[in-house]
């Protein structure tokens, strides 16, 4: 006879499944307004010859690559301006006598300037420490000598690569501001050539992070989305050659962490990134 608080298990009955432990709840996904798949070249890619990219479209460089060619590119201003005026002093001498000697020391004086701030922006890098407010440094004149230095790297054949460097000189000096501020106050933006596996990604950061995530098909709509939305800062991912454009437009304007990609199928299509990167700055600026 069983005990009474047993009850029996008829024999021909099969035995009950064990219990499964309930699925893990999805993790949390952020909506996505809008995307666009096709290979649409973006305008800073119009001269690609289809051919695949150096180093499958990663143009990871040190630092120091920038500042040996923004030290060339101050150089290199300086001398035109200085051949401009060897050729108009002449003239200007005729109009009055001391402005030749007036311009030489305005031309030597801002040079010297240019030469200190840049010796301050090279101390602040390496010593860990922004010896200038932002807006003297990394979104103010930063930004100039950025895309002045982009251009005169261009005939070296090494654009990309100087401006994946000088985005990463940016993103340290900003990063070390150590902003803070509300989920809804950061916003995501993404372009449209992310590959699915990186989408997802970032949707799911977005998601565990509560923060608004837009496609901007081009740096007009980014535009517009910021002035519309009014984030106070905004996490911006993008090519080299586009994030140059999106940076020098709006990073003086609010503060801007600028990831930059890699590009194996060539530009604007099936685009990846460091998601580990992207977590790790929603995260500081988010968390309390
Ligand atoms: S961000 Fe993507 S879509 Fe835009 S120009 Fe760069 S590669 Fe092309």
């Amino acid at each position: 006879m069983l005990p009474a608080n047993m009850v029996p298990i008829a024999p021909s009955a099969p035995p009950a499944p064990p219990a499964r432990p309930a699925p893990p709840a999805p993790a949390p996904r952020a909506q996505l307004i809008h995307i666009e798949t096709d290979r649409r070249l973006g305008h800073e890619w119009d001269e690609w010859d289809g051919r695949a990219l150096p180093n499958a479209g990663d143009f990871s460089a040190p630092p120091r690559l920038y500042f040996a060619f923004a030290g060339v590119t101050i150089a290199v201003v300086a001398g035109v301006l200085a051949g401009l005026l060897y050729l108009v002093l002449p003239r200007l001498g005729a109009v009055w006598a001391p402005l030749p000697t007036v311009l030489w020391l305005a031309l030597a004086m801002g040079t010297g300037l240019v030469a200190a701030w840049y010796l301050l922006l090279l101390a602040s890098f390496y010593s860990g420490v922004n010896l200038l407010p932002d807006r003297l440094l990394e979104r103010g004149p930063f930004l100039r000598l950025m895309s002045y230095t982009s251009l005169v790297s261009r005939p070296f054949g090494r654009r990309d690569r100087v401006e994946h460097a000088a985005i990463d000189v940016y993103n340290t000096l900003q990063v070390r501001r150590g902003r803070k501020m509300g989920k809804g106050e950061l916003l995501i933006l993404i372009p449209r050539c992310l590959s699915k596996q990186s989408l997802d990604g970032v949707l799911e950061i977005a998601g565990r992070y509560e923060v608004p995530v837009f496609v901007a098909t081009r740096g007009q709509l980014a535009r517009r989305v910021i002035r519309e939305r009014r984030p106070r800062a905004v996490v911006a991912v993008a090519c080299e050659r586009d994030m140059m454009t999106g940076l020098r437009d709006a990073a003086g304007k609010l503060p801007i962490l600028g990831l930059t990609m890699r590009l194996p199928s060539g530009p604007c299509r099936d685009a990846s990134l460091d998601l580990a990167k992207m977590e790790e700055w929603v995260r500081g600026w988010v968390t309390p």
